[in-house]
């Protein structure tokens, strides 16, 4: 990224060769981003986050068959989804929020008997950002298909973790975003599958071919492509290593830990997500603690931390009351070691038998 920002930082909507030969260069990551999913460089729109990309799709979709007022989605999506679809209810729409069960696994049947004729969108997440479960993306594309309605994922969790192939799964809109395959923050993609009604959310200037007005991230788009490569040519240590990693970081804690359980369906999740629960503490109490250790974890996404209200993809999936604070996530990538692990087996017991001395609800078995 550093020669564009040092080097080469014409604008690439310009006319002369300082700013216009920059137009190669991202021409050359639009087909990096395109090549993870399989798709073709000119269906990849680059945008500024994850969140954009989200609306920008959903909006889009509503705006392409303006008399439909109905959209679906699920009770488990990113805020990014979640909160637009609540705001869209404001404007007048119906949503139907498709419920999980216990395990985080989607009511397919609720959501087949939601669609009516009314329906603009469906907006499935490919996988959960706080459970890491994968839902059926493939199945339900097939469904769809000739429902004339506009099936969006958004697999900003998905994208470097699983492969993905737009050829076979038959979604006219995904989602992805730069920090979750370490690109910077600050950079997306919307991919919009060729013939597709698109709308742009963002009105301005002519760039990204009129999709999306606004001077080009550059250095951010060259990141984003490099971050693609790579992520495509490591995507085998992420089935293995990195799930190794969190397998075995998983059992010891359940292990090792009473009153400890893991959220979702651990038969098919990504491979460096695990969110486990300890009954009778509060997790921001136990992010503090691993904060003290140096050692980074999450409870729900980032987007609601600083609220204290639990997790709603918890709550969608009936973790008991007893559990849901006291839930925290761990996402590892291929960059972690097997000596982090044990660093964190080492710390975590002692931190929740801490905090468990201090709750009057809990008795040691
Ligand atoms: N969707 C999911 C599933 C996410 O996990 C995130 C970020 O955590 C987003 C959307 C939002 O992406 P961004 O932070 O790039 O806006």
């Amino acid at each position: 990224m550093l020669p564009y920002f040092v080097d080469f930082y014409g604008n690439p909507s310009s006319m002369h060769t300082f700013g216009g030969n920059i137009k190669h260069y991202i021409r050359k990551a639009r087909e990096k981003v395109a090549k993870i999913i399989n798709a073709e460089p000119e269906e990849i729109l680059f945008t500024s986050c994850g969140t954009e990309s989200d609306n920008t799709a959903i909006i889009s979709a509503m705006k392409s068959a303006p008399k439909k007022k109905h959209i679906i989605t699920t009770r488990v999506e990113h805020p990014a989804v979640k909160n637009m679809a609540e705001h869209l209810i404001k404007e007048g729409m119906r949503v139907t929020f498709v419920p999980v069960d216990n395990n985080g696994r989607l009511d397919l049947d609720y959501l087949y008997d939601s669609l009516t004729d009314d329906t603009s969108v469906v907006s499935i997440m490919w996988a959960n950002n706080e459970t890491g479960v994968i839902f059926p993306i493939e199945e339900i594309s097939d469904v769809l298909k000739d429902k004339n309605v506009i099936f969006h994922t958004d697999a900003v969790q998905a994208v470097g973790k699983v492969p993905i192939d737009v050829k076979k799964v038959n979604v006219d809109m995904l989602s992805l975003s730069g920090h979750k395959l370490h690109a910077p923050k600050g950079i997306g993609a919307l991919y919009i599958r060729r013939g597709t009604r698109f709308s742009p959310f963002m009105v301005g200037g002519h760039q990204e071919k009129g999709r999306r007005g606004g001077t080009e991230n550059v250095a951010s788009i060259i990141g984003l492509g490099k971050a693609c490569e790579l992520a495509a040519s490591h995507l085998e240590d992420e089935g293995s290593k990195v799930k190794k990693l969190r397998d075995r970081l998983e059992t010891q804690i359940l292990k090792s830990i009473p009153g400890s359980s893991v959220n979702g369906d651990i038969n098919n999740r990504l491979p460096g997500t695990t969110n486990i629960s300890f009954e009778y503490v509060e997790g921001e109490a136990i992010l503090l603690m691993l904060n003290e250790y140096g050692i980074c974890a999450s409870s729900g996404s980032a987007c609601t931390s600083g609220s204290l209200e639990p997790s709603h993809v918890l709550r969608a999936m009936g973790v008991p009351y007893t559990s849901v604070h006291g839930s925290i996530r761990f996402s590892l990538s291929r960059y972690n070691t097997e000596d982090e692990i044990e660093y964190i087996l080492e710390k975590i017991p002692g931190i929740i038998k801490r905090l468990r001395n201090m709750s009057p609800f809990w008795q040691d078995k």
